[in-house]
């Protein structure tokens, strides 16, 4: 029987994928986990009927979530992602020679299904990597180490992961980081430009420098997603380090081009 899956990124507007097979499904503590395999964009995790990734669009959202801060930073140690479950970003994360990556998670089954279904949950088996399962924001609120930098690599800002947009979340951040730099995804300029300004002016309210960059993402709303880039010491203007040699998206070059705007986008976000 012909499948189809469905994501509405309206009322009346979204993405539909022909599905060959259902992999998985099944409903976690936090929410519901499918994973399709599909004729256009290979295998796909949805989360609570959101598409988080595609096998065959992964290296755009991941490796730019993860470079531009790994190159402008002088040397990162100690790392630490919030969300990211699916094991994609700490892959990333690992190309680099840190020393400690702690990686927060709120659903273990998260981790479990794309440990079986995807090819980059190997990531967690590094000795470098702590991986905790709670809720990330009470985890900045009471962690004592600090980190040199922090991706915050969630669904979308509703139940557990809207406190991952809040002001508060971010100025526990900040006491974590020091003058280390803070990515978080932001959602789709497209479709939530209201929201990233409210994402701004929380987070200029807490960091010296915040730079939004955006980088095109076939299967997400949109067609387009955004990241932030905040730190008091760090501007993504200076790019001091290379990236791995084995990358498919990220340069140098992407990266300068990531950090410009279109000119609506510019100007609600001024
Ligand atoms: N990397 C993929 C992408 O391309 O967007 C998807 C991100 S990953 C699957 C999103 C994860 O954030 C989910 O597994 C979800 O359980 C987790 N999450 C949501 N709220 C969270 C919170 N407050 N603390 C920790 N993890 C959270």
């Amino acid at each position: 029987m012909v499948r189809e899956f469905r994501e509405y990124h309206t009322k009346d507007a979204g993405i539909f994928v022909r599905v060959k097979r259902v992999l998985w499904e099944g409903k976690s503590d936090h929410q519901n986990i499918l994973v399709i395999d599909t004729e256009t964009f290979g295998k796909m995790l949805i989360l609570d009927g959101a598409v988080m990734f595609t096998e065959r669009d992964a290296f755009i959202y991941h490796e730019m979530l993860v470079h531009p801060a790994m190159c402008v930073h002088e040397g990162p140690r100690r790392v630490l992602i919030i969300g990211g479950g699916d094991g994609y970003a700490l892959y990333e994360v690992l190309k680099y020679p840190v020393e400690h990556v702690t990686l927060v998670e709120l659903d273990r089954k998260v981790v479990e299904v794309c440990c079986k279904f995807f090819d980059k949950a190997g990531a967690f088996e590094d000795e470098r990597v702590e991986l905790v399962i709670g809720d990330g924001t009470k985890f900045v609120e009471t962690t004592e180490g600090k980190v040199d930098i922090i991706y915050v690599d969630s669904t979308d800002p509703v139940g557990a992961a809207k406190a991952l947009f809040s002001e508060q979340f971010y100025r526990n951040v900040h006491e974590v980081l020091g003058d280390g730099i803070l990515v978080a995804q932001t959602e789709s300029p497209f479709y939530h430009i209201e929201f990233i300004q409210g994402v701004k002016s929380k987070l200029t309210a807490v960091f010296q420098n915040v730079h939004f960059y955006t980088v095109p993402i076939p299967t997400y709303p949109g067609g387009w997603w955004s990241f932030v880039f905040a730190s008091d010491r760090y501007t993504p203007y200076e790019i001091r380090r290379e990236p791995p040699a084995d990358l498919k998206y990220y340069t140098h070059e992407i990266h300068r081009a990531a950090f410009v705007l279109p000119k609506w986008v510019e100007e609600k976000l001024k």
